[in-house]
């Protein structure tokens, strides 16, 4: 995302820095678990190593951060908006339902509680709306919108506090202002917003129950959630696989979720996005009996729903936008940071993906790193899928691939510091909580800037290709 050239920094005073800069993670708890040690995913405290990072702030300039930010809070109020339509969700999904297991699981969920006319009267979203600065148009891009276990709230803003030290300490080399780091709160403004929730349930007893996965090397991350949450509003939290809630849930007439005999207030899931999070039809009914509570739910299934890939898609198409908002200024700045998103019953763009596909990512409906697909591979699952016929082609959707200009960086993880071109992805947290008609908190909550080499086509940091970063305003 850089558009200034950065300031040219010689490879043994890097070296040196980035020395300086991992002890200064392990000292403040910019800290993941390490692969090489087995516990490390299970046993808290045990094999932690520094969380990968780039050693300078990325640039940005600052009319694109601006545009963000304020992008975040119609984001917001757009995933409540169609969250609520449920026939809508149900529709945009059908296609897709027969031929994606893992989607079709979900909107049955979904199904099941428009059946019972479940309503969810507080309802609370911690989103992270993801862009990329496209070089050729110089416009801010969309890449998607995470409404579910969006990671990274914790240990982000420790790396804005990480790059603003280095400059104090080595202002003299790098002529980089530390104020030009803007402040980022994503851990506390996330656990406020967790909080707020609790006081709307009003239960003075009552937890937030955080669903994890059973081995998760992003521990830390939670953990600064769970810590904020404590220590600045006094709610507990608990964690539980969902296996876990399987065994020890219950669901009370009145509503109540009581989860290893404590009624539980709110249910913050950073598991649950992947079939991977459902290996037997346990955690299926975990995830089915939180929903049939009264707790709330970040998310609940119609915001899981509005996440996916698919109905990017189906909002990015002509007047739809319209059908959930109603100011123009709202849809107008919407629009403009989408990027082309097209769904594969259109001949045309499968002709014209298959002659070009550089210039596309072809997406399934599947979240956290690593499964999109590009090139050659792109050219022949297309190429393939068409051959086959039937509708295996509506478990994907096709994108606009968004061209970031590569810059040079450092970048360093497990205590190795590289040298090379690089590219930047601005994720932007949003928080939102309403009670029926009350908006208690619509909120732009802090930033994520992940950078990775220029040659890599994926993303995601806890799947190993992308760095955690900062930026610094242009
Ligand atoms: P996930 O939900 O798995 O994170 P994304 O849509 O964010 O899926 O894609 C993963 C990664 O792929 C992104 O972080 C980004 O690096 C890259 N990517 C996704 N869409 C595009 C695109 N349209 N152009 C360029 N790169 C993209
Ligand atoms: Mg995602
Ligand atoms: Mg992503």
């Amino acid at each position: 995302m850089s558009a200034a050239v950065p300031p040219a920094v010689d490879p043994a005073v890097a070296e040196e820095m980035a020395r300086e800069a991992a002890a200064w993670c392990a000292l403040h708890g910019l800290v993941v678990g390490d692969r090489a040690d087995p516990r490390s995913a299970t046993v808290p405290g045990v094999g932690l190593v520094h969380a990968p990072f780039a050693l300078l702030p990325a640039h940005l300039p600052e009319p694109f951060w601006r545009q963000a930010c304020e992008l975040a809070p119609i984001f917001n109020e757009l995933v409540d908006r169609v969250s609520l339509d449920g026939k809508f969700l149900q529709d945009s999904l059908s296609k897709t339902r027969q031929v994606d297991d893992f989607t079709s699981r979900l909107l049955e969920i979904h199904r099941k509680m428009i059946e019972i006319n479940k309503e969810e009267n507080i309802r609370l979203g911690l989103h992270r709306s993801d862009y990329m600065l496209d070089s050729e148009t110089s416009s801010l891009l969309q890449i998607e919108l995470n409404t579910i276990s969006a990671s990274f709230s914790g240990l982000g803003p420790l790396v804005s506090e990480l790059h603003r030290t280095l400059m104090n300490q080595h202002g003299h080399l790098l002529s980089l202002e530390p104020k030009r780091v803007p402040g980022n709160a994503a851990s506390s403004k996330f656990a406020e917003a967790l909080a707020r929730a609790w006081a709307e349930f009003n239960v003075d007893s009552a937890i937030v129950l955080m669903i994890v996965q059973p081995e998760e090397r992003n521990m830390y991350d939670q953990y600064w959630i769970t810590k904020h949450l404590k220590e600045s509003h006094g709610v507990t939290t608990i964690r539980k696989t969902l296996s876990q809630v399987e065994a020890e849930g219950q669901v009370l007439p009145d509503g109540s979720l009581l989860v290893d005999g404590k009624k539980v207030a709110v249910v913050y899931y950073r598991a649950g996005y992947t079939p991977n999070d459902y290996p037997s039809e346990a955690e299926w009914s975990a995830r089915l009996l939180i929903e049939q509570s009264s707790a709330v739910k970040c998310p609940s299934i119609s915001y899981h729903l509005v996440g996916t890939k698919k109905i990017q898609q189906e909002l990015a198409k002509p007047n739809v936008l319209e059908r959930f908002l109603e100011n123009k200024e709202d849809i107008a700045k919407l629009r403009k940071c989408f990027a082309g998103l097209w769904s594969l019953d259109d001949e045309g763009i499968i002709k014209t993906a298959i002659e070009k596909p550089e210039l596309f990512v072809l997406k399934p409906q599947r979240e956290g790193g690593g499964n999109n697909i590009y090139g050659l591979d792109l050219q022949e699952t297309l190429t393939r899928l068409q051959k086959e016929g039937g509708d295996a082609l509506a478990a994907y959707i096709l994108m606009q691939r968004i061209f970031p200009k590569a810059s040079h960086s450092y970048l360093v993880r497990g205590g190795i510091c590289h040298e090379g071109l690089a590219i930047s992805e601005l994720g932007i947290y949003g928080a939102y909580l309403r009670n029926k008609d009350k908006v208690v908190i619509n909120d732009q909550s802090g930033y994520l800037m992940r950078t990775k080499v220029s040659s890599s086509d994926e993303g995601g940091v806890a799947a190993g290709f992308a760095v955690l970063d900062s930026l610094y305003l242009t």
